[in-house]
Parts: C-alpha cells; structure tokens; sequence
C-alpha cells in the first residue's frame, strides 16, 4: 500500500522578531497531529538554508527591510504553491515599519540611521559611525509588508498569532477544509 505523501512546508522570517515561530511551537500537542501532516523544508526549524525541493505551503515572518528580504521572499514566491504571510510584521510591516514614519524627510533612511546610531538620547557611540560592512545587506528606502512585493495567498493576522490560529488555518488547508477563522482567535498580546 502507498503511503500517503506529507504536505512539505517551508517557513522564513524576515524583518521580524521570530515571536511568529515561536507561536507556530504554540501549537504545542498538536505539533503532532500536524507532523502526520507534514514536513519541513527551508526552515529556520530545520536549520536547512535552502529548498530541497518544490514545497506545498511557505510561511512568511516579517516584512521586507532589506534587499535579502525581498529576494528570500520571492524564492520562497517561486518555490512553494501557496504563500502564507504570518503576523502583523509580514502582513503590514509591524513594528519595523515605525521608520515610514519618518518619510517626510529629504534623507529619511539617513535620518533614521544617524537617530539609531548616533544622536539617539540613550546611543553612547563614541565613533559615531554608522555600520557600513559590504556584508551587511542594504537597507530599502522603508519598510514592505509582503504583499506590495510579491503575491501572497493567506494572513495570518496577530502578534504574535495565537497557536489556535496557526494550527487551524494550516490544518484546514492541509485537509481542504479552511473556511476562515474567528475574531476571537486573533490576538496581539
Ligand atoms: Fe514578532 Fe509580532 Fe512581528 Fe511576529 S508579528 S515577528 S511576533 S513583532
């Protein structure tokens, strides 16, 4: 008898805090249920850096600060079936977005760099120097929410989202059967 193929899941996170992994863990007892479902591909939970092969489902953490982000974002576009952007981060760009606020500015990236790095109120950088290594990526004019750089299929919303919302969104489209979630199991606690 053939055995039934496993659903192959890859996860990222971007510019994000990983509190969207660690509630994907939230699923506690049931991350075994949902293991005769699935296995991992690229994943930070797996510590495997790249696809091994075409996935079914990719999971996305965080926005897009940076040009990495931007280009693991459209590898996991271009290798996996469904795209799922998890939290607030990946959905609008969460907390690192607060940097749009300053877009008013002629030189909003420097500005925010130089409050970061150097004229802050608490910064003791006594070299005032901005980190400029070439292996550092470079930073985008602002912060993407995911869906502004490349398609994406479902939200999951939260921060971080609850497990009951993880586990019922990727068990319902894994068995065919996801019809939405409720109000009450979004949570930003
Ligand atoms: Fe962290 Fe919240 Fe952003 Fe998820 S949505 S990466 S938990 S800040």
């Amino acid at each position: 008898m053939s055995e039934v193929r496993k659903a192959r899941i890859a996860t990222t996170s971007l510019a994000g805090c990983f509190g969207c992994h660690m509630a994907i863990l939230d699923i506690d007892e049931r991350l075994i249920e949902l293991m005769k479902l699935v296995e991992f591909d690229r994943s930070p939970l797996t510590d495997m850096r790249k696809f091994t092969q075409r996935c079914d489902i990719g999971i996305i953490e965080g926005g897009c600060c940076n040009e990495e982000n931007v280009h693991v974002l459209r590898d996991f576009r271009r290798n996996c079936d469904v795209l799922i952007a998890i939290g607030q981060c990946a959905i609008m760009g969460g907390l690192p977005a607060m940097r749009n606020a300053i877009m008013h500015s002629q030189t909003p990236l420097r500005d925010c760099l130089e409050e970061a790095f150097i004229t802050g109120k608490y910064i003791r950088n006594t070299t005032h120097d901005i980190p400029n290594d070439p292996a550092l990526p470079l930073l985008l004019d602002e912060v993407y929410p995911c869906s502004e750089v490349v398609e994406i299929d479902y939200e999951i919303p939260g921060c971080a989202p609850s497990g009951d919302i993880i586990f019922n969104t990727l068990a319902g489209l894994l068995t065919g059967k996801f019809e939405g979630f409720e109000r009450k199991m979004i949570r930003f606690d």
